[in-house]
């Protein structure tokens, strides 16, 4: 390979592949979106706040072809479409990424949990992903490969640390990445998520009713360093390229430590 298109090939480490992501008008998907369009990935953005992401696909235009998509993922219909369109406009679709969540509102004591409040943070979580997994699987079975890549959380591997309805939103997904990363290793497909800590998005900022710094400061075990959402979508943008092409029904945790760790117990004091 000549050396100007082996940098190009480092550079643009997604050229030539089609990615769906929901949620991606903000926080980590916005993220996400600007990092895979500048590695020269043709992207679809799919999510319900229409203005916002009709105004990032256009400035992404800059960098590879981008468009917008409304989509409910709790809706099949819609995500049905979302991923027709990326076939009909692009011709095939090589990346999925499921990241579109809520988390509701703490209500730390179950007796205070509303069925329907739970019903909705499931239906967005976890109703929303298996849709997107479903029928990003149903285009990429016939080309017999493609990444599925689900935002999950940390609260996909401990409890305690979001309401119930996140927490179980989140375990969930993790089921269904496992599921369906051995089912559809057949197909060459690989099946993974992504499980950040706490990252400053409007959704934490809200939850906490914190400003970005103050997001900044809440207890993390990994000090001298804030994790960012790029930080996340670098962590997609491995699973999703062909550096990646041997990992399937992997929970890439990106959380400095926190998950494996339990401050209130811990021989190294200075950690805590
Ligand atoms: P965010 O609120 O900035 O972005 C979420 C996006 O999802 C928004 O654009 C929103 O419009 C969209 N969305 C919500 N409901 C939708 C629906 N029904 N259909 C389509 N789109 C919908 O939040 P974020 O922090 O970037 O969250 C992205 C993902 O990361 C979520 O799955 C979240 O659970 C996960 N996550 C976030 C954190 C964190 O601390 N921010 C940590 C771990 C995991």
């Amino acid at each position: 390979m000549a050396a100007a298109s082996l940098l190009s090939a480092t550079l643009k480490r997604l050229q030539d592949k089609v990615a769906l992501i929901t949620g991606a008008s903000s926080g980590i998907g916005e993220c996400t979106a600007r990092l895979f369009s500048k590695h020269g990935a043709k992207l679809v953005i799919a999510d319900i706040q229409d203005e916002l992401g009709n105004s990032l696909c256009q400035e992404l235009r800059a960098d590879a072809p981008c468009s917008f998509v409304h989509c409910d993922v709790t809706k099949e219909e819609d995500v049905q479409n979302a991923v027709d369109t990326a076939v009909s406009k692009y011709g095939k679709l090589d990346i999925m990424i499921n990241n579109a969540g809520i988390v509701g509102v703490a209500k730390p004591n179950i007796l205070d949990n509303e069925k329907s409040e739970f019903e909705k943070i499931v239906s967005v979580n976890l109703v929303g992903v298996f849709l997107g997994t479903k029928h990003a699987a149903r285009v990429m079975i016939p080309n017999r490969r493609g990444s599925i890549i689900t935002t999950a959380s940390v609260c996909s591997v401990i409890g305690g640390v979001a309401p119930h309805a996140y927490t179980s939103s989140k375990h969930g997904v993790l089921g269904l990445m496992r599921n369906t990363a051995v089912e559809l290793g057949q197909y060459g497909i690989r099946v993974n998520c992504v499980s950040p800590y706490l990252v400053a998005t409007p959704l934490a900022k809200d939850f906490l009713k914190l400003d970005e710094d103050g997001v900044h400061r809440v207890y993390s075990n990994l000090k001298e360093a804030v994790l960012k959402p790029e930080d996340v979508a670098q962590a997609a943008l491995y699973l999703a390229g062909d550096e990646s092409k041997y990992v399937s029904g992997h929970n890439l945790v990106v959380d400095g430590g926190f998950t494996v760790v339990n401050p209130g117990f811990c021989m190294f004091p200075q950690s805590v």
